[in-house]
């Protein structure tokens, strides 16, 4: 394999060897992963009652009982649903095999890599894929495959249940091909069943392209994404139906996109309490997107034609925010030279959002309690309470029991708010879905700034997949938005253009197969220097001695939790535990 020469200054940006272009004509059984590698991923410790697929937990489950929670999950849920459902479940599968080949296989040629995911597909047991052709170009965000599908277990399921019929039915199978492919690529690949066994066809046949090359794939996407509306047969063949991942800048706004288990639960979460009166207190770290969520709670809910206020409290000085939230009367105090309705008013018959609810003082966290409790209101200098049909939605990014310990926030309005508490993921939570968003922010800005869709490189969503976004996906959409305006027109968005150096994540540090020195995993490059401050550490270092050292540290650092060290040092759980054991002084006879 050629060594990838890095353009870039700064050693700690990670360098790939995967090729940014190729096909499956450079296919090579020989390559790594290679079928035999991946087959050794996958291990069962009977004993214990755990199966595992390199570090991931995995569940034996007979086909027929698959077959009959999916029977009971449609006639439930009806169709659609249904298939979203089982789309997601798909793609989270998908993305995880993805995250273990870029973990394990960090310099593998990027065609085995996609073939990886076939194979890994077939080794699970869904279905044998059989690659007919790919191509791809991560530079221009290019992609096409057709794969056959033998003998699906889903296809299998559903036939038995519900016989033949009109639409697809390898709901997951599909799922997990744009999970694994997005999840690899730096871009937003969706796959689609053209054939179906489900539809009488002799075999099942998927193509997958990006949606930019699709143009028309509004529909798969929506069934990726927990947070969009039941897609409804009769919007099928229409240009532009309402928000889905692909068209986060439609006139219906923005919506929250993902489709990993955390984001899922918020979703559901919001979609049982919206149709309700209640008052709902959205918590989450900075950046988490509360006003996204909050106005898709306005939109699910009966008040969705009526108007949706936004207050930020936090942006708003102490001693204006009450004439702010109720307004005021003309001459009520200098300066205020005509009357003005406050929040509240302008939110009659809809919902206001108060973010930063927190940082209400405590009158104002009265008079807004008087308000919930009232349901009306009185302007500054007024003295007519004016009635409201305002359903307020909080928001708080600090522990709000704390506050109210502390004296800082009325207990009774904390009760009041926190009728309904939905807790929103942080993006670390939600990792799966950042090519997911990072694609819908990417087509955001492309819109906005005119410029046409560069996607990101390889390398570069390898980078963010393991960035920590303190920030959240305020974070990711900003790193997005810098990235489109650092690249050129038509150019991949790399690592340079997002990261500035001394904002780069950490690389990776590993041993390899054979216990000796890899380190970097990312940068070879930075293997001397490495080798020198070592030894000038360390008199006596051998490669043992440091295996031991770096094998303790990772456990130090996961806080003895073996899975987690083993995806530090970039081994398999089975390859750490045997070091660890190799590394460990022989305890009392058990
Ligand atoms: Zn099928």
């Amino acid at each position: 394999m050629a060594q990838h020469s890095c353009p870039i200054p700064d050693a700690r940006i990670p360098t790939t060897h995967f090729a940014p272009r190729g096909d499956s004509s450079q296919l090579n059984a020989a390559h790594s992963p290679t079928a035999a590698e991946l087959t050794d991923c996958l291990f069962f410790s009977p004993a214990d009652g755990r199966i595992w697929l390199n570090d991931q937990r995995m569940l034996l489950m007979h086909s027929s009982s698959f077959g009959a929670l999916r029977r009971e999950i449609i006639e439930r849920q009806g169709l659609e649903q249904a298939r979203g459902l089982f789309t997601r479940a798909g793609y989270l599968s998908g993305a995880r095999d993805a995250r273990l080949i870029r973990e394990r296989w960090p310099q593998a040629d990027a065609a085995a890599v996609f073939a990886a995911g076939t194979y890994l597909h077939t080794l699970e047991g869904m279905t044998r894929v059989e690659p007919l052709h790919f191509r791809f170009d991560a530079e221009s965000g290019f992609y096409e495959g057709e794969f056959v599908w033998h003998h699906s277990c889903e296809a299998d399921e559903h036939i038995a249940g519900f016989g033949t019929g009109q639409d697809s039915v390898c709901w997951t199978e599909v799922g997990y091909a744009m999970g694994f492919v997005s999840g690899l690529f730096g871009h937003l690949v969706v796959f689609r069943e053209v054939e179906c066994r489900g539809m009488g066809h002799q075999q099942c046949r998927v193509q997958g392209k990006t949606a930019e090359q699709w143009g028309d794939a509004e529909h798969d996407l929506s069934y990726l994404n927990a947070g969009s509306a039941p897609f409804k047969p009769e919007q099928a063949p229409a240009p532009a139906p309402p928000a889905s991942p692909a068209e986060p800048h439609s006139s219906a706004g923005q919506r929250p996109i993902g489709a990993s288990a955390a984001f899922n639960s918020a979703m559901l979460a919001l979609q049982r309490v919206a149709p309700t009166p209640a008052t709902v207190l959205l918590s989450g770290e900075s950046g988490v997107g509360k006003e996204l969520f909050a106005r898709q709670l306005h939109l699910l809910s009966p008040r969705h034609a009526g108007p949706f206020v936004a207050l930020n409290c936090a942006a708003i000085p102490e001693n204006l925010i009450e004439a702010e939230l109720f307004g005021v009367e003309r001459g009520a105090f200098t300066g205020a030279t005509h009357a003005r309705a406050g929040r509240f008013e302008r939110a009659n018959g809809g919902t206001l959002f108060l973010d930063e609810i927190a940082c209400l003082d405590l009158p104002g966290q009265s008079k807004l309690l008087r308000a919930l409790q009232e349901r009306e209101v009185e302007r500054v200098g007024g003295s007519q309470p004016l009635k409201v049909d305002v359903r307020v939605v909080a928001a708080t990014n600090l522990d709000l029991r704390k506050a109210v310990a502390q004296g800082r926030f009325r207990e009774d309005l904390f009760y009041r708010l926190n009728v309904f508490p939905v807790q929103l993921p942080p993006l670390r939570e939600r990792r799966d879905d950042i090519p997911l968003l990072a694609n819908a922010f990417l087509r955001r800005f492309c819109h906005e700034y005119q410029r046409s869709n560069a996607g990101l490189s390889m390398r570069a969503l390898k980078v963010l997949l393991r960035h920590d976004f303190p920030g959240n996906v305020r974070e990711l959409q900003n790193l997005m938005e810098r990235g489109l305006i650092a690249s050129e027109e038509g150019e991949a968005i790399d690592v340079q253009h997002l990261f500035s150096n001394e904002s780069l994540p950490e690389p990776v540090y590993g041993v390899d197969a054979h216990g000796s020195l890899a380190v970097p995993l990312d940068e070879p490059a930075k293997a001397p220097a490495l080798l020198d401050s070592l030894t000038r550490l360390d008199q006596a270092f051998t490669i043992d001695g440091l295996e031991a050292r770096l094998i303790n540290e990772a456990l130090h650092t996961a806080a003895g939790n073996v899975a987690a060290a083993a995806r530090l040092l970039g081994l398999s759980r089975a390859q750490f535990a045997y070091r660890l054991k190799k590394h460990q002084p022989p305890g009392p006879a058990s």
